[in-house]
């Protein structure tokens, strides 16, 4: 065994269709937790697991996110049972505040199950507007009418469906503004997908790969060609820069009409060096921003000309 890194905390997303932040933090206090205020950097949020005791930080990156020290499990929690509290792990905050549908607009959600980001949106949306949900998995969508039931989340419309069926020219989809494109990967962001990975052969394992950047690249560039659609957000558990940089590069050749826009300046890790702009991509990984390892980037329509100058 190398060095002993730092532990994951135990992020916990407040729902605000159902609670505030406020209500959240005077609950945990009186079950005789210890509230250490808002975090004011990533060190601060490694020292959780550093010291014992039942103690949480608001976060500083995301709002309505608390962070508990790792292995803390509220599985149990009456207030996670009841909608209140989303178990979801920093990183997956990013997308959909990113996407930052305003209220009442028209979002699509592509690849939806089991709809952590989907209750955020709904929440951003405050339940208005409409929010179209898309998963292949049967199972995976069952999971996830459950989990929008117990957030209270009431402007969705799920489909059992291929996105890449679903017809940007359809009228139903006219107004749709805002698209999330959160495609399976390969997970090698996650720990024990991690472990699964490097065991596998290496031929397999490109293979592997190249079959989910295929899909990947359809699935965004297909998002990208609705006809109102204004940003777009691509996401993924990955760490391989072909399932991130190398999509986003190849699918922003495609469609000129979009660019990149960084969302979150004050985010400490960036996309990896491989074509102009990819900076405003966003990296995370356990040793450097104390979450799974993801990837983000947002697609954003350009102006037209006329529209650029007052
Ligand atoms: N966004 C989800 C969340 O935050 O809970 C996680 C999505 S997961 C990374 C990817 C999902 O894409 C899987 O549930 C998978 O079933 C679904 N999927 C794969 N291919 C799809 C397709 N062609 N159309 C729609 N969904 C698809």
């Amino acid at each position: 065994g190398g060095a002993v890194g730092p532990a994951l905390p135990r992020y916990v997303r407040v729902n605000p269709i159902k609670t505030c932040l406020n209500d959240v933090i005077a609950y945990f206090k009186r079950r005789g937790y210890t509230y250490l205020g808002k975090a004011r950097s990533i060190e601060e949020l490694a020292e959780l697991g550093q010291k014992s005791g039942k103690r949480f930080l608001q976060d500083l990156h995301v709002p309505d996110l608390l962070a508990f020290p790792p292995g803390t499990d509220l599985h149990k929690d009456s207030l996670y049972t009841a909608g209140h509290l989303i178990l979801q792990d920093k990183a997956s905050c990013l997308p959909a505040l990113l996407l930052a549908p305003p209220v009442g607009s028209c979002v699509i959600d592509a690849c939806a199950a089991p709809g952590n980001k989907t209750s955020q949106l709904a929440a951003m949306l405050q339940n208005k507007g409409k929010l179209f949900a898309f998963d292949l998995d049967t199972k995976r969508l069952a999971t996830m009418s459950t989990l929008l039931l117990r957030a209270g989340v009431t402007c969705q419309e799920l489909a059992n469906q291929d996105f890449l069926t679903v017809s940007p020219e359809d009228p139903k989809y006219q107004k749709v503004s805002h698209i999330l494109v959160d495609p399976s990967c390969s997970g090698s962001g996650i720990p024990d997908q991690m472990r699964i990975l490097a065991d596998k052969e290496e031929s397999a394992q490109s293979e592997r790969l190249e079959a989910l950047s295929g899909f990947q690249r359809r699935a965004l560039s297909h998002a990208l060609s609705f006809p109102s659609v204004q940003r777009v957000v691509y996401s993924t558990c990955s760490i391989h820069q072909q399932e991130n940089e190398e999509v986003v590069r190849d699918i922003l050749e495609q469609h000129p009409h979009f660019s990149l826009i960084d969302a979150l300046p004050s985010w400490p890790m960036h996309g990896l060096n491989i074509f102009p702009g990819s900076s405003c991509c966003l990296r995370a990984t356990l040793s450097d921003t104390l979450t799974n390892g993801f990837f983000v980037a947002v697609f954003q329509r350009q102006k037209k000309e006329n529209e650029s100058h007052f």
